[in-house]
């Protein structure tokens, strides 16, 4: 990242677009209402987004179905898919300081993450399916000679993305990419809180080759454009990121509707597991302070639980306490600021009512608490010592920069506390012990368990929770699967 960018500059100078795309153009809402996007770090309004409803979704649905039947993209040439694909790939790469800047004046991330994560990964995400549609092979069922079974994946259909604010980009391209990859036509929903790099990414759609009607954004509430997407009779599938509670109404919303298929990444409560034969507690209380305070805590596979053996509890507390202490949390416009503002100011007090909790409940407040500035949603790294597992701050994903950290008497006890827990997106076990590692990583219950690391990952490894964490896959090949019908021919040759 260039530090010789006025970043502050730029953004007075960026022009904000907040209307739909359907169809390869912009469009407002058909009733023409609005709402405001506002910049967390200051309160100030960025510009007006369209207040998509569902007059809208049932233009765009039947628009994307359109599409969809048309063959225009559902039954191009794999390779002509993945040339257009890397073309969207390469030209949000063109566009990465712009896209950048959108995302963190939009939900308050440092830009400095929007520059170096948000934007490459997702970029890499919509290269990765591109190049891998025109080398997936289907199969042919091993029967008897008399017939030959084709087993095919076609594509669903229409699939609605409904996103989250604390990736906006990134979590859209988990869905974009393997969606479009596999021919479907898809209307991604961002999140009203962050809706407008979703919104910059149609005309970047167009301009890559995506046929007209295949990638649509509609802009707006969750409980007008979100439930009618779910609702709706002409959607084939979901594909969901964002809360446990709302992952629940898409399932409620499918059986209300047509057995739409629904994908769901939710929430977490992932434990962050250090033993005492760490191969190095410095490295691994490090990590642990990045695990809870990167993205301010906004992570879904945050490490918000420190299950710490007794024996090295106060050692690693120290040095997480050193390191969340020295992370620089201020303007997200300063290339220097390593932790910015909460997406908005209902976030913020939610996680201020949580720490009010952890002190009220018994657990010991060790490090921040309190909210930062007269102006904008910022709020203190923020550490729990003491902490148990019936404490609301150990049971509810809190989804800020708040560790609650709880003492374990051994590996067994440390598995234990990991799995108390409603949620299994990720876990961590920091052990030099091959054995303990293989013992951890089979015992604890969650999508991904890392071992002597936290929020590793590469796009080629799925991702996706166990329990009321969600179910199916994104990254990887797998998430193919979310996204395609299987379907056998059987051609009787007798
Ligand atoms: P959210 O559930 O409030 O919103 C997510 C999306 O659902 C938004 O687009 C929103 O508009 C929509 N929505 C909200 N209410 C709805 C309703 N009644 N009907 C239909 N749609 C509705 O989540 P959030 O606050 O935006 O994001 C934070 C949550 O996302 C956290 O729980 C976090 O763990 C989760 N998350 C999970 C993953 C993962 O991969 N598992 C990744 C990122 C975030």
């Amino acid at each position: 990242m260039s530090a010789s960018i006025d970043w502050r500059a730029r953004a007075a100078a960026l022009p904000f677009n907040g209307q739909a795309f359907v169809g390869g153009r912009y469009i407002g809402a058909l009733s023409g209402a609005t709402f405001d996007s506002i910049n967390p770090a200051n309160g100030k309004v960025l510009t007006q987004v369209a207040a998509c409803d569902s007059a809208d979704v049932d233009h765009a649905v039947g628009v994307a179905r359109a599409a969809f039947e048309s063959g225009v993209w559902s039954r191009m040439a794999p390779r002509e898919r993945k040339k257009r694909l890397k073309a969207f790939a390469d030209l949000i790469c063109a566009h990465t300081e712009e896209l950048a800047l959108l995302e963190t004046l939009d939900m308050g991330k440092p830009i400095r993450d929007s520059l170096s994560v948000d934007l490459p990964l997702s970029a890499q995400c919509i290269e990765w399916y591109a190049e891998a549609i025109d080398k997936v092979y289907d199969e042919i069922a091993p029967t008897a000679t008399t017939a030959v079974s084709l087993i095919r994946r076609e594509p669903l259909g229409v699939v609605a993305a409904v996103v989250p604010w604390n990736f906006p980009l990134l979590m859209a391209a988990w869905k974009l990419g393997p969606i479009l990859a596999a021919g479907n036509s898809v209307i991604l929903k961002p999140a009203e809180q962050s809706s407008l790099t979703a919104i910059r990414l149609g005309a970047l759609a167009a301009e890559a080759g995506i046929p007209d009607g295949v990638f649509n954004v509609l802009p707006g509430f969750g409980e007008t454009a979100g439930r009618a997407l779910g609702l709706h009779m002409d959607v084939d599938a979901v594909a969901f990121t964002g809360s446990t509670e709302v992952g629940k109404y898409f399932l409620q919303y499918s059986g209300q509707s047509n057995m739409k298929r629904v994908g769901l990444e939710c929430g977490g409560k992932s434990p962050n597991i250090i033993l005492a034969d760490a191969p190095d507690l410095d490295a691994a209380a490090t990590a642990a302070a990045w695990g809870i305070f990167y993205n301010q805590g906004e992570v879904c596979n945050a490490g918000s639980r420190l299950v710490v053996e007794e024996s090295v509890r106060e050692q690693v507390v120290e040095k997480v306490m050193a390191v969340g202490g020295a992370i620089k949390v201020g303007d997200p416009l300063d290339p220097a600021t390593e932790m910015g503002a909460m997406v908005d100011e209902r976030q913020a007090e939610r996680v201020m009512e949580y720490i009010e909790k952890g002190v009220a409940e018994g657990a010991r407040l060790r490090m921040g608490g309190k909210r930062m500035a007269a102006e904008g949603c910022f709020i203190e790294t923020t550490l729990f010592d003491g902490v148990t597992s019936d404490m609301t701050i150990a049971r509810e994903e809190i989804f800020g920069p708040v560790l609650a950290t709880i003492a374990a008497k051994d590996i067994d006890d440390a598995i234990k506390i990991g799995n108390d827990t409603t949620y299994g997106l990720a876990a961590a076990v920091w052990t030099r012990d091959i054995n303990k590692a293989f013992k951890a990583s089979s015992a604890l219950r969650a999508g991904v368990v890392w071992v002597n690391c936290f929020d590793h990952g590469d796009i080629s490894s799925p991702f996706g929770g166990f329990k009321q964490s969600g179910f199916g896959r994104d990254k990887s090949l797998h998430a193919l699967e979310k996204y395609t019908e299987l379907k056998a021919t059987w051609i009787n040759l007798g």
